[in-house]
């Protein structure tokens, strides 16, 4: 690839760039909140246009339970097509906006403000589309058609958890075959470096209850009846100890063992310890330096479990004097590559018996595998030297975030390495209020994505 290409891309797309960011505007303003399943059909509708205006072709797959999956397809132009196929994984649907009153302009009529747009999904993902569908045509127009098949997957269900996915991909493993897929969300740090994940942690999302009578008793016949909240807090102080080790047997049963290249990119990764203390107001040590254990490396290897959340009994004002007839706790584990859910709700369930806790009851709410791309895979050094040359500073590719999504569904059906990137920025506010991207990070993503496409 030579400079003058990538030269030619920056004035391409500066000129492509306004009517992008109208584009934008106008798909932000569908309020796609799966959660509340609305404006569902239309934004479909406008994706599928997208699409064709870029050159694609479209289909809307609507014939599995969930909301519809968008299919997009660009094949390779007649010129140095080399017959290699890259998969973009999106989703179409966004986070409910509240709170609304926090918000500065309203959520769903986007507005720039400080070279920045705001409007919710802009950063996650709705940005990361347009700017993929403008690397697009950009390239269409300056190279006379596209380097290599390029594949679309747009879904409309990712931010109530995917829950769908897995027997659509199953279904359609075919038509979504690609040797490479770029996966849909992505940012520059606090430092301004692009920083991109190759891969996601799983989750076992457990919940725990314990129910001890049918009613709540007055607390004065706790001198003889048993106790469910006692009883909860006994089971979970048995399952991590208070060096923060999880102690329930066969929770880390085959786990991968890191490659040489993981651990290295392990201790390229930022951390910064005082700004995590004084961004969170943390009042205790890491959990970290007890063990004398890198928090970069726990953040990519280390499985975690988690109380999300725990009640039973009265919390209100003052007192009142209560047996409460049951307790509850939600917990989360974030799993590693290797692990399995169904296997840690049964190491669990497994765990509170053997303890002579028979009276708790442990379900699942959700799972999900963790995914790490092939660290080795050309296609991922491919991803960060053109995001060098791009944006002019080396990124930062973590082998997995410490974040959950479905990309195990895809590496699994589809075989092929992941590496997430996108438009967003360090102060996004993904999921809350004031959601934005700045324009400039717009503008480099979508170079970034016709450079990358290039050289594949
Ligand atoms: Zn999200």
């Amino acid at each position: 690839m030579s400079t003058s290409k990538l030269e030619t891309l920056r004035i391409e797309t500066a000129a492509a760039v306004e009517k992008a960011v109208e584009v934008l505007k106008q798909y932000l303003s569908y309020p796609t909140v799966s959660a509340q399943q609305l404006a569902i059909p239309e934004t479909v509708e406008f994706v599928v246009k997208m699409i064709r205006e870029a050159g694609g072709t479209a289909e809307v797959l609507d014939d599995l339970p969930g909301n519809p999956v968008v299919y997009g397809y660009f094949p390779a132009g007649s010129k140095g097509d080399s017959g290699k196929t890259l998969l973009f994984y999106n989703h179409y649907d966004v986070q409910p906006p509240e709170p609304l009153d926090e918000w500065i302009s309203e959520p769903f009529h986007p507005v720039i403000r400080d070279g920045k747009l705001f409007a919710r999904g802009v950063a996650d993902n709705k940005g990361d589309l347009v700017a993929r569908l403008t690397a697009i045509q950009i390239l269409q127009k300056v190279n006379g058609g596209l380097p290599c098949n390029v594949k679309f997957l747009v879904e409309g269900e990712e931010e109530i958890g995917s829950p769908n996915l897995a027997p659509f991909l199953e279904k359609y493993r075919d038509k979504f075959k690609a040797d490479a897929c770029i996966w849909e969300f992505g940012e520059k740090d606090v430092d301004d470096r692009i920083s991109m994940v190759a891969g996601l942690k799983g989750m076992a999302y457990l919940e725990l209850s314990c129910v001890g009578a049918d009613i709540d008793i007055h607390s004065s016949v706790g001198a003889y009846v048993d106790n469910a909240a006692w009883r909860l807090v006994q089971a979970l102080a048995t399952m991590k100890n208070q060096q923060n080790e999880i102690l329930v047997e066969g929770f880390f049963d085959g786990i991968e063992e890191p490659s040489e290249a993981v651990l290295q990119a392990i201790h390229h990764l930022p951390f910064d310890q005082e700004s995590v203390s004084s961004m969170y107001g943390l009042k205790r040590p890491l959990i970290t330096e007890a063990k004398g254990q890198d928090p970069r490396e726990a953040m990519v290897l280390e499985p975690t479990m988690t109380i999300c959340g725990i009640v039973s009994g009265y919390t209100g004002e003052g007192a009142k004097t209560v047996l409460p007839k049951s307790a509850k706790v939600k917990i989360d584990c974030r799993l590693v590559p290797g692990q399995d859910p169904d296997h840690i709700l049964a190491c669990v369930q497994r765990h509170l018996e053997k303890h002579g806790f028979h009276d708790i009851e442990a379900v699942m709410i959700n799972g999900q595998k963790a995914y790490r791309s092939d660290f080795n895979h050309p296609f991922i050094r491919h991803v960060m030297d053109t995001a060098k040359e791009v944006y002019g500073k080396e990124g930062v590719l973590a082998p997995n975030a410490a974040g959950t999504g479905p990309m195990y569904i895809f590496g699994e059906q589809l075989q092929l390495p992941i590496v997430s990137t996108g438009v967003g920025w360090a102060g996004s506010k993904a999921h809350a209020p004031n959601e934005s991207i700045k324009l400039k990070d717009f503008e480099e993503g979508i170079i970034h994505m016709a450079y990358m496409l290039l050289g594949l």
